[in-house]
């Protein structure tokens, strides 16, 4: 069964909110475009992975994770993790087409377009032995010794392979329910009740991954980002505020919504905190009293009172429809 389904793409969101809204001429604005580009393809990825998962019925008790944040010797972060009563396996996603060689003498991977352009990747072993270790270290650490290994998934089907590292598995999406199945076949190390035990403690330990606000960590200083609300529509940014709703001079739309894409933006980018004249300069607002109204459209958490009032944005809550 799942247990826990993979997270919101929060920071796929997050750079596309910076994308919109940092100037064409940005020093960083090409790597923030190439970064939505990869964070896009890797959601796709995970995709792929899910679908596996939610297609095929193991007839066994398993345990499945997507996404699973946890903390033991060091942060980690497993993409999904198999659990059954012969211990644990992470599956690590790996999102590349072209052709793919692993280099002897280096730990990276190579991978070749067909219009001959090559990148250099880190091996995607180091990660997956570095997983394997943590989780151990994770599972030690609660008294628990279980076998813990793993396998990388390639999730494009336009990759070749030519040769890969003696203790490095890698298996393709089609390829896991066997895989899987065969496991089941060797030796039962754990019985019902310590895994129960597990499936509990790994629910509690994980915490959702938080990357706003996003500014900081990629140094772009808040003045940078450009303040206004956008048009739903026709994607202009500066709508005017007119009689209980938003006006784009540029379509004609009208709007009574398009603020809560511009304050959840101010979070995702900015600050974990607004106040009231954040949101007054970030939207344009004309007074306070419209500002404390459109804030207290959105499921904000309210702290202080008067004028030291501001708000934060709990990040499940952040999902807009
Ligand atoms: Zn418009």
């Amino acid at each position: 069964m799942i247990v826990k389904a993979r997270s919101f793409p929060y920071s796929l969101l997050g750079l596309q909110a910076l994308q919109r809204r940092i100037p064409k001429n940005h020093p960083q604005f090409d790597n923030i475009k190439e970064r939505v580009r990869t964070t896009a393809a890797g959601v796709n990825g995970e995709k792929v992975l899910d679908d596996v998962f939610t297609k095929y019925q193991f007839k066994f008790d398993h345990f499945i994770f997507h996404d699973l944040n946890l903390t033991s010797t060091g942060k980690f972060q497993i993409d999904t993790l198999f659990l059954s009563s012969r211990g644990a396996f992470i599956l690590e996603m790996k999102n590349i087409a072209g052709r793919i060689s692993f280099p002897d003498q280096w730990n990276q991977m190579i991978r070749v377009l067909d219009n001959g352009q090559t990148d250099a990747f880190e091996c995607p072993s180091i990660q997956l032995e570095r997983n394997c270790y943590l989780l151990e270290d994770w599972l030690q650490a609660r008294d628990l010794s279980i076998p813990v290994s793993g396998a990388v998934v390639f999730t494009t089907s336009r990759q070749r392979i030519e040769n890969t590292r003696p203790h490095l598995k890698i298996l393709f999406p089609n390829e896991i329910p066997i895989f899987l199945r065969k496991r089941e076949l060797t030796p039962q190390m754990l019985d019902t009740k310590t895994l129960s035990y597990i499936v509990d403690q790994l629910m509690k330990g994980h915490v959702d991954y938080n990357p706003y606000p996003m500014c900081e960590a990629l140094r772009i200083h808040p003045t940078e980002i450009k303040s206004g609300v956008f048009c739903e529509k026709c994607g202009t940014l500066g709508m005017t505020r007119i009689y209980r709703g938003w006006g784009c001079n540029a379509c004609r739309n009208v709007s009574k919504t398009a603020h809560r894409q511009a304050i959840t933006d101010w979070f995702m980018l900015i600050s974990e905190t607004m106040t009231n004249r954040d949101c007054r300069e970030f939207l344009h607002l004309p007074n306070n009293y419209t500002a404390t109204r459109l804030l207290g459209e959105l499921p904000l958490e309210p702290n202080g009172v008067k004028r030291g009032r501001y708000y934060r944005f709990p990040l499940e809550k952040m999902i807009l429809e």
